[in-house]
């Protein structure tokens, strides 16, 4: 399913994010950058040890939740890898959605300053963070759908979800962004 915003497009995909040909690639990390299970695990799999050496080297004090840093994508084929933290989710109140936005907004700024065109994002936090997949699904799709007609960059957006029920959640929530 693809939307367009202006000359920008929103895509959702179902699959591994390791497999994509954009040119960055958003790791859902926690904030030590320490390595993990979910996509950060298969991340640095596919992507080979550099990937840890630069965030390592680069942010050895790790990364805030609700931020993201930039390293090279080694052995994938990829250009970035953005490592955003989002929120570990404790019932809402404790300003999650904020968390959340503030994320893939970090991102999108990163993918904006290195000149990108295209980046591939996983459900951030839905994961072991325990994000509920409806609402992850709704605050992420409007972050960058606002991102998108405010700045009109980057010209792709692909969501790339784990799974047909992620799928089908996303799928939702930017259906009803088109009417
Ligand atoms: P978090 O700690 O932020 O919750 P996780 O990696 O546990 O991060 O999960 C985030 C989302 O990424 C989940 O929806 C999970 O199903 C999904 N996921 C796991 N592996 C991959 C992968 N290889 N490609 C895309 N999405 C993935």
């Amino acid at each position: 399913m693809q939307v367009q915003f202006g000359s920008c497009r929103i895509e959702l995909a179902q699959g591994d994010i390791t497999a994509e040909e954009v040119d960055a690639i958003v790791n859902a990390a926690n904030s030590a950058l320490a390595g993990g299970g979910g996509v950060d695990g298969a991340i640095h799999r596919a992507g080979g040890p550099q990937i840890m050496e630069e965030t390592d080297r680069d942010y050895p004090d790790g990364c805030s939740v609700g931020n993201a840093v930039a390293t090279g994508a080694g052995k994938l084929s990829a250009t970035y890898v953005f490592h955003a933290v989002g929120p570990i989710w404790s019932g809402g109140d404790s300003g999650e959605p904020d968390l959340l936005t503030s994320a893939y907004r970090s991102c999108l700024e990163l993918a904006t300053e290195r000149e990108c065109r295209s980046i591939a994002f996983p459900a951030i936090s839905t994961g072991v963070y325990g994000y509920p997949m409806d609402l992850a699904a709704e605050h992420s799709l409007a972050t960058v759908r606002d991102f998108l007609i405010d700045r009109q960059k980057p010209a792709l957006v692909r969501f790339v979800l784990f799974g047909a029920g992620a799928y089908g959640a996303y799928a939702r929530v930017l259906e009803s962004m088109t009417s």
